[in-house]
């Protein structure tokens, strides 16, 4: 597709938009399957900066009208999966090659326009990282995503393509991690298993919907990623804990050794406590007996 064309396409959506704005309802089904379309047809970064389409329809986001209104975010956010994933993939290939010789760039480029004549036949994103190992995880990533597709059923419209957010996933891990490293790997799995997670299907929709996006994913503790149920158990534990050890005061012991900042005195009772994981040391509370002043620490 030429920029000419993705502009003209543009123009005719708003121009159909606009239309049903102003009470012609007929022009609806036209402006649906333009953005039917334009979701179909594989773009470039190179193309979208071109014709800033992205900026052109972007007000159509908020149409008044649900339909074009959902379905225009959600070309919008495939567009930025798609730049996300080319911007990431051209790092990549920038950092693994500092020095080529000229006649390897020569092919390199060759092989680049070949990659632009073949996308218009390829209907959805496949990964192309040059990494059989990085393109088989991301292929899982958008695997697990494009479940969303079936649990949101007709509300998808709004919502990403999934192998695009796949993709852009892999490649923010892959620059964030500085390649597949032993990080890449953990905060690959731990992503893995939550996207896949069948009692966690919220995760997986607000990552599709752009509610979360690929880096802000890398950042989430293994906690944030986890289900609501999961978050749940994990503070009935912690409760738990609390309880247990305000009730056996009786464990605590007296000892000498420590000082009350407030009173300098050295008379303390004492009891030691699993605040954190398990093998990390435990935290120690400590009361002084004349002043009933508290502290811990670690
Ligand atoms: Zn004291």
């Amino acid at each position: 597709m030429s920029a000419e064309e993705l502009k003209t396409m543009c123009e005719k959506l708003i121009k159909a938009a606009s239309a049903v704005e102003v009470g012609k309802v007929d022009r609806l089904e036209r402006a649906v399957d333009l953005i039917k379309l334009l979701k179909k047809t594989p773009v470039t970064m190179k193309l979208l900066m071109e014709t800033d389409a992205a900026k052109t329809l972007k007000r159509l986001s908020k149409h008044s009208n649900t339909q074009i209104a959902t379905g225009v975010s959600g070309l919008i956010k495939n567009w930025k999966a798609t730049v996300t994933a080319e911007a990431s993939k051209q790092e990549a290939q920038e950092e693994k090659k500092p020095k080529l010789e000229i006649e390897v760039k020569d092919e390199d480029k060759s092989k680049a326009d070949e990659e632009v004549v073949k996308s218009p036949t390829t209907p959805a994103a496949k990964p192309n990282t040059g990494d059989p190992q990085r393109d088989k995880l991301a292929v899982s990533l958008c695997e697990a995503l494009a479940v969303v597709l079936g649990e949101v059923g007709e509300d998808a419209d709004g919502l990403a393509e999934p192998s695009l957010v796949g993709i852009s996933i892999e490649a923010a891990m892959f620059r964030k991690f500085g390649g597949m490293t032993k990080e890449y790997k953990a905060k690959y799995r731990s992503i893995s298993f939550n996207l896949k997670d069948s009692r966690n299907p919220d995760l997986r929709r607000k990552v599709l919907s752009g509610d979360i996006s690929p880096y802000t994913l890398l950042t989430l503790s293994s906690e944030e990623l986890g289900s609501d149920s999961k978050r749940e158990a994990n503070e009935a534990i912690r409760q738990h804990m609390m309880r247990e050890c305000e009730r056996g005061q009786t464990t605590q012991s007296s000892t000498d050794q420590f000082k009350c900042g407030k009173c300098g005195q050295r008379k303390t009772i004492y009891y030691q406590m699993q605040t954190r994981s398990a093998d990390e040391p435990m935290t120690t509370f400590v009361t002084c007996v004349n002043c009933n002043n508290r502290w811990k620490f670690c």
